[in-house]
């Protein structure tokens, strides 16, 4: 196993998971409808996809590891997941191993009947809750911080499922936008900060709840709303009900969905995700010049922020850079080893517009550094007479506890390097990042209020906006108290 029952040690990378969710209420091909806008999440977890569906009197559920398109496209699956209401869930782990019991949504037959619950996002006390909970008598059937949620749902004493889940959310630390489904309604949750994306949408009479909008766009459905930090809604056949469960904070969604982990086609707090990329590649324009012939952006992720930065320093873009789309993403790679092996495989030169020029490569993020450098290498033996780097996003000093996967703080080149050692590391002539104002401006229109940041940024400045308890090993004393309690 990858982490026992007990073991709390953090050791980086094997707690973290990258999450979509869609949920669906009320509609004829309401599975189906599931499995496509999980295909339009997919870039959120390549790893295993899941389905639960509720037909008036029974529960379904399929689950199956790998690309929604290789289990939920065949029709006889669908076929199973019979009824008018659905949720599904898309992921990628970093536990090390992938078991079918981790897959999303998880279920659980409570007093209250059935619970489905999907989670993107990751509890920062997940380890606390579940010792607390496992000490008590839970009888866990996941290594996922997930589970929680159903047994703590199951252990509150309130007469009504909403009461109860609002219960078990209060415990909750970090971040989470859950989507849940019971035999009468479809409720999704936003933490009170609204770390992750929620979106509410309606196609047809019949209401939506996805990480993206892209999800929406897939099957022609309305963008109603955000569900908004600390806010429940609740969809029945009564219709939408929104609860205020939690005291109003000031919102701190993710700026770094802005940066890589968001489809640029989607649409969060208002603002396009590929204008923002680009508003990034022209402010790193206006902060870092380049002395240089041709912009080559590291595809996909650095193309919308290496096309702003082209269009303010009017120097030309060029695809030097093809990318084989029939790759995963190279985190998705279990090893540092197949990592690297994965860049070769993904990306190749093109020689035609890199050999004798001075180039400038443009890319969203530095993590490792893993992918720079073998670009960097493959550039010099296309033949650039020089290569020079910018960053649309401020160094990665510090990793995240609220579900984007990053390795532990040790592997983040740029907690361990100056930028200077960088340049060196990744060979390049010069290397500049955005910076943390700059990447605000960009995204928000603002520079960052340090008093009350309008983002969570933490992967840049170390500033996590909720407690760490599994980090610090610490539980909070309201934890077991609220239990005891039943409240
Ligand atoms: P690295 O090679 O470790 O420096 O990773 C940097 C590359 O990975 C960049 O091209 C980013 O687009 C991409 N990237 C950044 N954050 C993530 C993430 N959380 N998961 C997968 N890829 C990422």
């Amino acid at each position: 196993m990858a982490h026992d029952t007990f073991n709390l040690d953090m050791d980086g990378d094997t707690l973290r998971e990258e999450c979509g969710v869609f949920g669906i209420f009320g509609h004829d091909d309401a599975s189906a409808l599931t499995a496509l806008g999980l295909h339009a999440l997919q870039h959120r977890g390549q790893e295993a996809a899941g389905i639960v569906s509720y037909d008036g009197g029974r529960f379904h559920a399929e689950k199956g590891l790998g690309l929604v398109s290789d289990y939920f496209s065949r029709e006889e699956t669908i076929g199973r997941l019979k009824g008018r209401v659905a949720l599904g869930h898309v992921r990628y782990s970093t536990t090390g191993e992938t078991i079918l019991r981790n897959v999303q949504p998880l279920f659980a037959e409570l007093a209250t009947g059935g619970l489905a619950v999907g989670h993107n996002g990751n509890l920062t006390n997940g380890h606390m809750l579940r010792r607390d909970l496992i000490q008590q008598g839970a009888i866990y059937q996941s290594t996922s911080d997930t589970e929680a949620i159903l047994h703590l749902v199951a252990r509150s004493t309130k007469p009504r499922i909403v009461e109860r889940f609002i219960d078990a959310l209060r415990l909750l630390e970090g971040a989470y936008s859950l989507v849940a489904m019971t035999n009468k309604k479809l409720i999704g949750a936003r933490d009170p900060l609204g770390i992750r994306p929620l979106i509410l949408g309606e196609l047809n009479g019949a209401y939506i709840l996805c990480s993206e909008t892209c999800a929406l766009d897939i099957i022609g459905a309305k963008f109603v709303r955000e569900v908004e930090n600390g806010e429940v809604v609740v969809i029945s056949e009564e219709g939408i009900q929104s609860l205020r469960p939690f005291p109003k904070l000031p919102a701190r969604p993710c700026i770094f969905e802005y940066v890589y982990f968001s489809r640029p086609d989607s649409v969060l707090g208002g603002r396009s995700v590929y204008a923002a990329r680009k508003a990034m590649g022209v402010q790193l324009a206006q902060e870092s010049p380049a002395d240089v012939d041709v912009i080559i952006p590291v595809p996909d992720s650095g193309v919308p922020a290496a096309l702003g930065y082209a269009q303010q320093s009017g120097i030309p873009f060029e695809l030097g850079i093809i990318r084989n789309h029939y790759v995963g993403r190279t985190f998705i790679e279990p090893t540092q080893q197949i990592r690297a092996l994965g860049v070769k495989l993904k990306h190749n030169a093109n020689r035609s517009v890199i050999a004798g020029k001075r180039i400038l490569l443009v890319d969203d993020s530095v993590v490792r550094g893993t992918t720079s450098v073998k670009i960097v290498k493959m550039m010099y033996e296309a033949g650039a007479k020089e290569v020079h780097m910018r960053i649309a996003s401020p160094p990665i000093k510090h990793p995240d506890f609220y579900g984007i996967d990053t390795p532990e703080q040790k592997h983040l080149l740029a907690a361990t390097h100056s930028i200077e050692e960088m340049r060196e590391f990744i060979g390049v002539k010069s290397l500049a990042f955005l910076s943390v104002n700059g990447i605000y401006a960009a995204v928000g229109g603002t520079p960052r209020n340090d008093v009350q940041p309008q983002f969570t940024d933490h992967c840049f400045t170390g500033d996590y906006p909720t407690p760490l308890t599994d980090l610090e090993g610490q539980a909070t004393p309201r934890q077991l108290s609220l239990l005891a309690e039943g409240r």
